[in-house]
């Protein structure tokens, strides 16, 4: 049969068991055995899943116990010395504390891994560094397997992929590499020891844009590694490694994986020039999507190819399934005809196996299992509300302008409107979600607490939040948000067109999962969604209300988004709702709306080339929303970053009339850009760190109001935190933003 096989499998559990196994230890009230049991369960459960489905390999090495670049680093011995910590005698309790911090140290820094939403921990390397090896973790790990009776196929990250998300400081990372690759060449010996037959390299950052020196690495590096033991499976996704076909030919590894999902375009041209003796695992069931796959389409891809490769063609999903939810067996909830649209990560295994029936057996004597994907299929595509005439229509007659008057005209509007001192105050909308609210929201999600009372407690929670913001002097106000759990799940839960599951958790990092929203159908908005709240809040004070709304692309950004439209589309659609949204808020005399866009630069493709196409749909999407608003309506945007060099002509062309960002741990020193590019309209560099309870003095808020004065003129310069404070405690919260309110009036007061 032909080899099928994963790129790894969610850890987490299809209950979140490992969550809640690292919460219990992190509280000591699990210990280090019971933790350990609950992993071996997870491997044994998803091992045993992927042998049921009829996979050819199980994977080993994609568990975590919080992060598979840490582990590779880990299993390397390549540790930060600032821990202290003996890399061969590592303990549970510190491999936790390199991903946590400490008392006496900040844990290994936090980036998003490509352009997923799972983040990875940075490993730490120096002129110092040394990779004499770590625990025995991974080898018991396959022991484990291997006395299971399973054929195992342990996965590591790349040594070039590694050394190219590290953190590497006072040497040049290439440099490491020739201290990396004994050490991985130890860990391949002692895996050939073990009897393993292939082992995968992950080097997803083929697909990136890289320097020369960057891809002159591969091929020396992958000839020391080949002889080592294993035989390679070097495993690309994400994007498309066409362009470079005559290094992979070089390589000496036995396998190639390629994402024919992202990048379908790239197989024909590397097919091409095919070296007789490699395996080509194609990547075809889309890792990053939930979305069942059309098999026959897929078969029309792989039958030429099998013709050419035989038994030399793999199959596999396109990356790890890390990123999409464990079983869609749970989701009893769910209506049966947007069911019949989905495979979550268990089901996607069993794609595979009817793929490599098919294609080894041929497609009629698979007819069966064929033909019921097809009938799914084809009830998801009709299932009403998936395509409707109403949404197209306005679709093709939506307006493609922005604002009705330019920004000096608005400008001048809305301050006659608004009645807004210099260096107006503000927050970012959220203020603390305390235990009260969330046991509130609790009851009445149980029906504990009749729908009536839920909603005047919120109600209570708004009017605080006004008295203590008018009692703090703030310029603008907010309602507080009391009444949302989560940004994305608030607009979600009301517009036609997506849906929620009640499992479908994915890792975001550690213990840390997010249960993204489905878009399976054409978005519209039934009604309104936030209007009678902000309508309430406004009528409670007389300095300005803003309303709150997230923005189109971080919907996309943050959901499992249809693939059979583009995701321009789909954010023109909800552009659309949302424009309804501020139309309404506009006409209930809401002076200023607030269009959160936390996702818009993470949406950025991993290929610049591919940037310019982004920006033009992601910006257009953003002006449709709010292109409605009355010239004397103020538009706000927040993003929760401040890396914008590189982006600042789609960010003005955002036309937002304020921004707020974040820039307080950066010393406001990512404003330089703004300035450099002379950003015309209003921004509020956030003025304090919104992370930790500390509680910063006004001195220092002023301090950087100076600085931000120097390259913002104080007609355009608001004072505001770096981001919503729903995280925080009230008393934290009122005596930061008293500092931050008189920071503002004393600079005030000299201007
Ligand atoms: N308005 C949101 C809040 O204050 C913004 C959060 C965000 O952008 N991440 O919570
Ligand atoms: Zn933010």
């Amino acid at each position: 049969m032909l080899t099928t096989h994963l790129l790894g499998f969610p850890r987490i559990g299809a209950r979140r068991e490992l969550k809640f196994a690292q919460e219990a230890f992190w509280r000591n009230e699990l210990d280090e055995a019971g933790l350990a049991a609950v992993g071996r369960d997870l491997r044994l459960r998803h091992w045993s899943w992927q042998r049921e489905a009829g996979l050819s390999l199980v994977a080993a090495g994609d568990f975590s116990y919080y992060d598979h670049v840490l582990d590779t680093a880990v299993l390397l011995g390549g540790l930060p010395a600032r821990f202290g910590f003996a890399p061969d005698r590592l303990d549970r309790r510190q491999y936790f504390e390199l991903a946590r911090g400490n008392a006496g140290q900040p844990a290994l820094e936090m980036t998003k891994w490509f352009d997923t939403n799972y983040h990875y921990l940075k490993p730490e390397f120096d002129a110092d560094s040394r990779f004499d090896g770590g625990p025995d973790w991974l080898f018991d790990e396959i022991n484990e397997a291997l006395l299971a009776g399973f054929q195992v196929k342990p996965q590591l990250v790349g040594p070039l992929t590694l050394l190219r998300l590290a953190r590497v400081q006072g040497i040049e990372p290439l440099a490491l590499v020739a201290r990396l690759l004994p050490a991985y060449r130890r860990v391949l010996q002692r895996l050939t020891a073990l009897g393993v037959a292939w082992v995968q390299l992950d080097e997803p950052i083929l697909g990136l844009d890289l320097e020369p020196e960057w891809l002159a690495a591969f091929a020396p590096v992958y000839r020391e590694l080949a002889v080592a033991g294993p035989r390679i499976l070097l495993a690309t996704y994400f994007s498309g490694v066409a362009e470079r076909a005559a290094l992979l030919r070089e390589l000496p590894v036995a396998a190639i994986h390629l994402d024919a999902v992202r990048a379908p375009e790239q197989v024909e041209p590397l097919l091409g020039n095919w070296p007789l003796d490699r395996v080509l695992s194609l990547g075809v069931v889309d890792g990053r999507n939930i979305w069942k796959t059309n098999l026959d389409t897929v078969l029309d891809v792989l039958e030429p190819v099998k013709r050419r490769l035989g038994q030399r063609l793999w199959l596999a999903p396109s990356c790890s399934l890390l990123h999409v939810p464990v079983d869609l067996e749970q989701e009893d909830g769910l209506e049966a005809g947007l069911r019949d649209g989905l495979a979550f990560a268990r089901q996607k295994l069993s794609e595979l196996a009817i793929l490599a029936r098919a294609l080894e057996l041929g497609r009629s004597v698979s007819f069966q299992a064929l033909e019921q994907q097809r009938q799914a299929r084809a009830r998801f595509a009709h299932l009403p509300g998936r395509q409707r005439a109403d949404v197209a229509a306005r679709l093709a007659a939506a307006p493609d302008a922005g604002r009705s008057a330019p920004y000096p005209v608005r400008y001048a509007a809305q301050r006659a409107r608004l009645d807004l001192p210099l260096l107006p105050t503000t927050t970012i909308g959220s203020f603390p979600q305390t235990t009260a609210i969330r046991a509130a929201r609790g009851a009445w999600q149980r029906g504990d607490l009749a729908e009536a009372d839920y909603l005047a407690a919120m109600r209570a929670e708004i009017a605080l939040a006004v008295e203590r913001q008018e009692a703090l002097g703030l310029d603008m106000l907010v309602h507080g948000e009391a009444e949302r759990n989560d940004m994305v799940e608030y607009f979600s839960s009301q517009l036609d067109g997506f849906a929620a599951t009640r499992h479908g958790w994915v890792q975001s990092y550690g213990s840390r999962c997010v249960k993204p929203p489905l878009i399976w159908g054409d978005v519209a908005r039934p009604q309104p969604m936030t209007v009678a709240w902000s309508r309430y809040a406004q009528s409670l004070t007389d300095k300005p209300m803003k309303g709150m709304l997230t923005g189109p692309i971080t919907l996309v950004q943050w959901s499992f988004v249809r693939d059979d439209l583009p995701r321009a589309v789909v954010a023109r659609q909800i552009a659309l709702a949302l424009r309804d949204e501020v139309a309404d808020l506009d006409r209930a005399g809401i002076a200023a709306i607030q269009i959160d866009e936390p996702a818009f630069r993470e949406g950025l493709p991993l290929r610049r080339a591919d940037w310019p196409a982004y920006l033009e749909w992601a910006v257009a999407a953003f002006r449709l929303a709010s292109g409605c608003a009355d010239p004397a309506t103020q538009i706000h945007t927040h993003m929760c970053y401040s890396e914008f060099e590189d982006i600042l002509p789609a960010i003005a062309a955002l036309d937002a009339d304020v921004i707020t960002i974040e820039t307080a741990r950066s010393d406001m020193t990512l404003l330089d850009a703004f300035a450099e590019f002379a950003y015309p309209n209003e921004i509020g560099p956030g003025v304090y760190d919104i992370h930790s309870p500390r509680v910063p003095d006004g001195a220092e808020m002023q301090r950087l109001l100076e600085k931000a004065l120097t390259v913002i003129p104080a007609e355009r310069l608001w004072v505001n935190p770096d981001c919503g404070l729903k995280t925080r405690g009230w008393s934290e919260t009122e005596a930061a933003l008293a500092n931050m309110v008189a920071a503002a009036k004393r600079l005030r007061s000299r201007l």
